[in-house]
């Protein structure tokens, strides 16, 4: 069935779904993995049309600007909240700061619920009414979780919410007043989502997850299509995106892969896959030269990137970056709270930890030389500051009159 109206440029051009390990390609079903081999899935695109089409297709605003190279073929399962179409700051302040030549931060905390995880719900919701789901479910730090449940909420369908139990209180306060069903799990996300994993065979729910799903995964993709957009129809020389279990890197470069087969850049940024030391297996494994293996892990400030065993999506991560010449690396909680106090007192952009921990290890590669000041840098900051939970500085309140309320102003604001 058409969209009516601008019925050829809001048309899926997805055609299928392929094995990322033996190539064995699936019609547009819902499927988490290859029947051969037990691989990955990802989607797949017709990209002559889209070439032979133009950059014109991408009329709608927000996130389904990019329906064509999304795979949600009918209008009405499009679910929206006014995600995507976040700001593209060009940084001067901060690029002075760093020494870099141009900074652009692709600020993400503009979202919904205020972090990028609403690009793949919005995805991940469509494609649950698409196959005819009547609930979803996720494992979660925190922010899939209330993002999962508030798109749920928006498309009239039940939400299974697994969180964990440090996640910050103005998360908790959230997924608690959106979720049909909100359940506390003890341990990090590696000790449930094994179990998790192996109970969506059932399809009592739909899989938020982000170990498997390829529906989920792509609505991550925008966020490569809206920086080429955003900046004049060109690609960043590098891009660092944070990684977890590793949709937004994978799905980001499969974005500028997709463009560049088109042709419409010439060739995919130098990606950087950026983590936090406490929960680093991909950088480890990257630094090694090694397999990826899983590690133990505790508290990390970058909640969202806790992540001690990324499955198969880590390897594919890692394969990435190998094939492709990526870069990876890591910055200690340390500095991720430094660079967040530099983000907004440069540029007045106030982000969470897990959002920053780009711009910390961006700080590292370019102190050991890994990363060239004299390129166009793009960092993805993923979050905003408001869901941080912190002590907050002395709350000790002073009175006033007038003269001392003056005398205050003049010995601040006298040079
Ligand atoms: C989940 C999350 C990430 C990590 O994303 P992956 O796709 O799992 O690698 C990064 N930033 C924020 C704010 C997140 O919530
Ligand atoms: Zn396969």
């Amino acid at each position: 069935m058409k969209a009516r109206g601008c019925a050829t440029t809001a048309e899926s051009l997805a055609n299928g779904l392929r094995c990322i390990d033996c190539a064995a390609e699936y019609p547009l079903a819902y499927r988490l993995e290859c029947e051969k081999c037990h691989g990955l899935l990802e989607l797949i695109y017709d990209l002559d049309t889209l070439g032979r089409r133009g950059r014109e297709v991408f009329r709608n605003p927000g996130l389904w600007r990019y329906a064509p190279v999304l795979p949600i073929t009918r209008p009405e399962h499009r679910v929206t909240l006014g995600e995507g179409q976040t700001p593209l700051l060009d940084c001067p302040r901060l690029a002075k700061f760093l020494g870099v030549k141009r900074l652009l931060l692709k600020f993400d905390g503009t979202n919904p619920t205020g972090t990028v995880k609403d690009r793949s719900s919005a995805t991940a919701i469509a494609a649950a009414l698409q196959f005819g789901f009547q609930a979803t479910s996720v494992v979660s730090t925190g922010n899939a979780a209330s993002s999962i449940a508030a798109y749920s909420a928006r498309a009239g369908l039940r939400s299974l919410i697994f969180v964990y139990e440090r996640a910050s209180a103005p998360k908790m306060l959230h997924i608690g007043a959106t979720a049909t069903d909100l359940i506390i799990y003890q341990g990090v996300y590696d000790d449930l989502i094994g179990h998790w994993d192996r109970l969506t065979e059932e399809q009592l729910f739909f899989d938020c997850g982000a170990s498997r799903n390829a529906y989920k995964q792509e609505g991550k993709k925008t966020l490569a299509y809206e920086i080429w957009e955003q900046n004049g129809f060109r690609a960043p020389d590098v891009v660092v995106a944070p990684v977890a279990v590793g949709e937004i890197f994978i799905s980001m470069f499969r974005g500028f892969r997709e463009l560049a087969r088109v042709g419409w850049i010439e060739k995919v940024p130098l990606m950087v896959a950026a983590q936090a030391t406490r929960s680093n297996p991909v950088s480890q494994a990257f630094r090694d030269g090694g397999p990826l293996v899983p590690i133990k892990i505790g508290y990390t400030v970058a909640e969202g990137l806790a992540t001690g065993d990324p499955g198969k999506k880590g390897e594919w991560v890692l394969r990435t970056l190998r094939e492709e010449r990526g870069l990876a690396a890591d910055a200690e909680d340390e500095e991720i709270v430094e660079a967040q106090k530099v983000l907004t007192r440069t540029e007045g952009i106030w982000a969470g930890p897990t959002g920053v921990a780009t711009l910390a290890v961006l700080g590292r590669l370019l102190a050991t030389k890994k990363v060239d000041p004299a390129q166009t840098i793009c960092v993805i900051v993923s979050e905003t500051g408001l869901k941080t939970e912190a002590e907050v500085p002395a709350r000790q309140g002073t009175a006033f009159d007038y003269a001392s309320l003056r005398a205050l102003v003049l010995s601040r604001l006298t040079p």
